[in-house]
């Protein structure tokens, strides 16, 4: 394996790494949940990964992601907003309105023709438009985070959720679901929920079409859907959602090498 250069996206949820060969493209991944202590599993990952090629001297290593100032080894920490919309740009090629929806913040991006960062907004003060607002509801159903979406889409019907607070939401479900309400449609709204705070961001920074999507919860295929009907936007992800931040942080670093 050719490695030329590393990114590392230390989010509020996952810790991502990258490793890019000498043309850009991804040759090595890794993720993980993030650990309190960033730096020793900054470690961690860089052993893991030396347990693969022969040595890492001289990689360059660039830093994004809401913990990017913890990483040590790094040369230099870049903001996921550019680093997302490098990582988005390179992997689809276009430029257009960028969403990413981690597990703790949500970010729309405007992406010009060349790949530059036109305009942004970002969430990162109110659960309610992030992943943990699914998380914690569906972890109140007992259904897995991965089965979130796939429920949903089975839904026949959809309950409209009137809370816009996580913790009011939470009350609300164990009242819809104390009236006989099934999972499915109470599910269904939840994602409705979500993605029309999203889209209200969208529309305050004003959508520039194509729609990208990046992050973890865009893996979700009831947000993929949602975010179209809502948008009336075919949507185009790139085929590593959530490691798109740490892409464009390794695509960074090879431009020092
Ligand atoms: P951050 O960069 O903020 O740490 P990520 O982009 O890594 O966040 O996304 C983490 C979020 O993605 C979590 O809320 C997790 O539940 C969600 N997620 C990851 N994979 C899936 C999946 N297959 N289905 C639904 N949600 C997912």
């Amino acid at each position: 394996m050719e490695i030329a250069a590393l990114g590392i996206d230390v989010g509020s949820t996952t810790v991502k790494m990258v490793a890019v060969n000498r043309a850009g493209e991804m040759v090595w991944d890794h993720l993980e949940p993030v650990d309190p202590r960033v730096a020793q599993q900054v470690d961690s990952f860089l052993e893991k990964l030396r347990q693969e090629i022969d040595s890492l001297d001289g990689i360059p290593l660039v830093a994004t992601g809401y913990g990017r100032n913890l990483v040590k080894q790094a040369v230099k920490n870049i903001t996921e907003i550019t680093c997302h919309s490098k990582g988005v740009f390179s992997q689809l090629g276009h430029g257009g309105t960028l969403i990413d929806i981690g597990g703790q913040d949500s970010k729309v991006v405007v992406i010009g023709a060349k790949g530059q960062v036109v305009d942004f907004a970002m969430n990162d003060k109110c659960a309610a438009g992030t992943g943990r607002f699914l998380e914690n509801s569906a972890a109140r159903m007992q259904i897995p985070g991965s089965e979130m979406g796939p429920v949903a889409l089975s839904a026949t019907e959809e309950v409209s959720i009137s809370s816009t607070c996580t913790v009011f939401a939470e009350s609300e479900i164990i009242s819809l679901l104390a009236q006989g309400v099934a999972v499915e449609p109470i599910l269904m709204g939840l994602h409705r929920s979500l993605i029309k705070r999203v889209v209200a961001m969208v529309r305050s920074v004003g959508l520039v079409p194509p729609l990208l999507l990046s992050g973890g919860v865009v893996k979700n295929p009831a947000i993929r859907k949602v975010i179209a009907d809502e948008t009336k936007e075919e949507v185009f992800v790139p085929e590593h959602p959530q490691l798109m931040g740490a892409y464009g942080a390794a695509l960074f670093a090879l431009k020092l090498n």
